[in-house]
């Protein structure tokens, strides 16, 4: 069995002195969260960082808050969390599903939401639903702070735009107007303990119960270097009244706004066809749930 290469551990109850470290430390320092996909890398000898620091004693960073229009979600919430949340599974439901689908119980108990974002896999079930979301997230360091739409934080894979002494502290995710309704669908092979072969969240509003679309995302996951935005399918639904036909005509503008890759998991045309699925039937369960009110 492979060993971790040694290293010095930090376990700090402040934010303040997580950024110290960091910034301290400089690159050989790395943050680890709940250690699911850090540890991985280390023991396959992927990466060796001479520092970890924790972020799992600075209890802040598990919270989940209302506030100003939008729900806080404090980046250590481990992924089992997600989906216990009345609150995230009253108002985002969609949030809630993907969490409950992500690897396996005990990884689920482990693993954060903001190590699942950093981490920066082109199928991490996360990113696309909180994209949909139109989510943003909070990056701290020892001396300044900022916010970066999620459509704007993802580079490629395993790549970002947060820095070496960067600390992803809270993901903001804003209300939702009524008449939303989101689904997300993830395609494996097995039912537990897969990664996507394609997964596609998809949230839409109306103006009223019977009215025209007013907002739409579609997002697809495991089918570029990175989570994107259909684009082209999501502009052609804008303005117009829901109908089997419509998500039809999307479904298939969704799945040229994709670049997939042949690999163990898939091929590029199965992909292709498997969104072209997907999409319609997120689409449809997304209007039926928009109808009732419900807010995503
Ligand atoms: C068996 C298995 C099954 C899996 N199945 C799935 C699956 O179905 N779907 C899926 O999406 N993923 C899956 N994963 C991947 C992994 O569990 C997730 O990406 C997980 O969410 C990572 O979160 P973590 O808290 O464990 O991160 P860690 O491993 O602690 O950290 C991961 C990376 O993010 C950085 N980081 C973590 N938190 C922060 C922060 N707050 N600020 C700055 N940097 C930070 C770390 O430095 C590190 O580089 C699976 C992994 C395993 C081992």
């Amino acid at each position: 069995m492979l060993l971790l290469p040694k290293f010095d551990y930090y376990e700090p109850k402040e934010l303040t002195e997580a950024c110290r470290l960091l910034s301290e430390t400089g690159s050989k320092a790395k943050i680890i969260a709940g250690g699911t996909d850090i540890l991985v890398n280390m023991k396959k000898g992927l990466i060796s960082p001479k520092v970890l620091v924790s972020l799992g004693r600075i209890s802040r960073l598990s919270e989940v808050e209302r506030m100003n229009k939008s729900i806080t979600i404090g980046s250590h919430l481990i992924i089992a969390k997600l989906a216990e949340f009345d609150l995230i599974r009253k108002r985002f439901s969609i949030l809630a599903s993907a969490a409950k689908v992500l690897g396996s119980p005990l990884v689920r108990n482990r693993a954060t939401i903001g190590g699942n974002i950093v981490t920066a896999r082109p199928a991490a079930d996360l990113p696309p639903v909180l994209m949909a979301l139109g989510a943003k997230v909070k990056l701290k360091s020892r001396r300044s702070e900022r916010e970066v739409a999620l459509d704007d934080f993802f580079i490629g894979p395993g790549a970002t735009v947060i820095k070496p002494d960067e600390i992803l502290t809270r993901v903001i995710i804003p209300e939702t107007p009524s008449y939303t309704g989101g689904h997300y669908i993830k395609l494996g092979h097995r039912k537990a303990l897969e990664i996507a072969i394609v997964a596609v969240a998809s949230k839409i509003t109306l103006n009223k119960p019977d009215g025209v679309i007013k907002d739409a995302k579609i997002v697809l996951s495991a089918v570029a270097p990175k989570a994107v935005h259909a684009k082209s399918a999501e502009e052609v639904l804008i303005g117009e009244k829901p109908s089997a036909k419509l998500f039809e005509e999307a479904a298939s503008l969704a799945m040229n706004d994709c670049k997939p890759i042949t690999d163990i998991r898939g091929g590029v045309d199965y992909r292709q066809a498997m969104v072209e699925i997907l999409t319609r039937r997120t689409l449809s369960f997304a209007w039926k749930e928009a109808k009732k009110g419900k807010k995503q």
